[in-house]
């Protein structure tokens, strides 16, 4: 008897209905899922006009008996599912018996496989109608053309974009499944063009083959496990960044999902290591009993929910947390052996820097370890309150207290958020309607600063729903910061390089922006072509 049964009616209204052929892309991921779950280790995906006219996948998978071919055809035929208890646990990429089915509807498609002992076999089905079906001689595994996708649904068809774009998703698609299965080795061509050659590898080696991060880009590895999870995540350092999502790479016992709790637990986490509303490169892989997650909540799977969503994120985000706390992780440029991506500098001890100078009043310049080091001043100053600021800043009593004229809405903006100001050593008190008194200030800022900081803070204050404590913080920091076109001497310069080096050498101001540029000895040899 074959493996492939056709799914109960009541089991089968139990799985989350709709459409998974949107596009080209959804072809091929929906055949590379079922390579996959067949235990494939070699994947080929071969793309004509970006899928339009043609997608052919092979595996050197477990094959299909004649029998269960014709039966993988059929509507809600499956072999990864059986009854209501599976659904709670699936384990394979497929299990609604829909993938196949609904392609061979909308195509010309061609399904030669053959699995251990048993004849091969060719169907060829047209719109859904079986054309032919008999016996061929082939290589254990599975090979699926589609030809013409929507030809019989010109509406659709019309809908498709340009053979780039639609080639794009599908890149992607096996990107995404390419960064799941490491050991499973990739190739896809386009046309006569290798765009993907991925032998079988380690998850890092996959990584680094993919993104091709070194320098700057540097990618943090780290895992954790507190039962019942355990994950695996490796993430870009600042001050390397993304305009967009697209490298926020999320799995769920090895599934792909979209999901924006996780998007904005980085975004926090990196908010004052790179630019706002731009995002890191992460793959983040999340393990757990796979009755603790449900992914019968969309057709094509794309997003999962938890049964302890709560729990879940907050392991996620302290083990993100942890790795990301500054530990003289990315001061080193030089590359690891072994072309893994994957680095972990353990905290340097001691790092010296001797100070040269300063270039136009606006940059320190100092000998490091790598080379010469241009610091901005004002940047780098900036870092320094700020992370002096986390543990909240100390205040300073005036001699004269300070009275501001300000509107009453700018008066009661300050005094509903007196607490927050208070903790970062601000003393104030109403003065009437529309002015306020300042009776103590934080010690990085001077008295004469004072009516610049408080208008910073009101315009941060206007802006609701970013976190206040945050933006004091940054404000603070930048009010108090050397300017550029500030002269500095020897003294104060070894100060603030001291200061960096205890700060485990934070790499970008509080808005992101590098703070810091290595000229590597290596580099100086190159140039001068030593
Ligand atoms: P699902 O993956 O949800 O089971 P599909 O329509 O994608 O549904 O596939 C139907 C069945 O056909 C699968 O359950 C599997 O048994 C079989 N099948 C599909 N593709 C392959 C393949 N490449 N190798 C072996 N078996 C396959
Ligand atoms: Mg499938």
């Amino acid at each position: 008897m074959g493996k492939i049964r056709i799914l109960p009616e009541e089991l089968v209204s139990k799985i989350a209905a709709g459409e998974v052929i949107e596009r080209p892309y959804s072809v091929v991921k929906e055949l590379v899922e079922n390579s996959l779950d067949a235990g494939a280790s070699h994947i080929e995906v071969r793309l004509q006009e970006g899928g339009k006219l043609l997608i052919r996948v092979q595996d050197d998978g477990e094959g299909m008996t004649p029998e269960d071919a014709l039966l993988a055809l059929e509507h809600h035929a499956t072999s990864k599912l059986r009854d209501e208890e599976d659904l709670m646990k699936v384990v394979t990429f497929g299990f609604r018996g829909e993938a196949l089915p609904s392609i061979a509807r909308v195509s010309k498609l061609t399904l030669i496989t053959r699995a251990e002992g048993s004849p091969g076999v060719k169907i060829v089905v047209e719109g859904g109608r079986l054309l032919e079906s008999h016996p061929v001689g082939a290589p254990k595994g599975t090979i699926v053309e589609v030809k013409d996708l929507f030809y019989n649904l010109p509406a659709r068809k019309k809908f498709l974009k340009s053979t780039q774009t639609e080639l794009g998703y599908s890149v992607e698609a096996v990107v995404r499944l390419a960064l799941a299965k490491p050991h499973v080795g990739f190739l896809l061509i386009h046309g006569d063009r290798e765009l993907l050659h991925l032998p079988a590898s380690s998850e890092g080696e996959r990584i680094a083959l993919l993104f091709g991060l070194s320098g700057e880009g540097k990618l943090l590895y780290l895992e954790k496990e507190a039962p019942p999870y355990r994950l695996r995540a490796w993430l870009s350092s600042p001050p390397y960044h993304r305009g967009n999502t697209k490298g926020i790479y999320f799995y769920v016992n090895d599934r792909y999902v979209k999901d924006r709790t996780l998007v904005q637990i980085l975004s926090e986490l990196y908010s004052d290591m790179i630019p706002r509303g731009s995002y890191p490169l992460a793959i983040v892989k999340l393990y757990l009993p796979p009755q603790e997650v449900d992914v019968n909540v969309h057709p094509t799977k794309a997003e999962v929910r938890f049964e302890a969503p709560e729990n879940t994120y907050r392991f996620i985000k302290e083990a993100l947390r942890e790795a990301l706390k500054p530990k003289g992780v990315f001061i080193s440029t030089t590359q690891p052996q072994g072309g893994t991506a994957t680095l972990f500098h353990a905290a340097q001890t001691e790092i010296p820097l001797e100070p040269i100078g300063q270039l136009d009043n606006t940059y320190i310049l100092a000998k490091g370890p790598e080379g010469l080091m241009v610091f901005d001043q004002h940047a780098l100053h900036e870092r320094i309150l700020y992370e002096r600021l986390k543990g909240h800043g100390e205040g300073s009593q005036l001699t004269m207290p300070l009275v501001l004229e300000l509107s009453e809405v700018e008066v009661s903006y300050l005094l509903e958020n007196r607490e927050v100001l208070t903790s970062f050593g601000f003393e104030l008190e109403p003065f009437g309607p529309r002015s306020i008194l300042i009776k103590a200030l934080p010690t990085i800022v001077k008295p004469e600063g004072a009516k610049e900081v408080v208008e910073a803070l009101l315009e941060g204050m206007k802006n609701p729903g970013d976190d206040l404590f945050e933006k004091v913080r940054k404000s603070l920091a930048c009010q108090g910061a050397i300017k550029a076109n500030m002269p500095l001497s020897l003294e104060e310069i070894r100060y603030l390089l001291e200061e960096w080096v205890s700060l485990s050498f934070p790499q970008t101001c509080p808005h992101g922006r590098p703070l810091l540029l290595v000229l590597s000895r290596e580099e100086l040899l190159r140039r001068f072509h030593r």
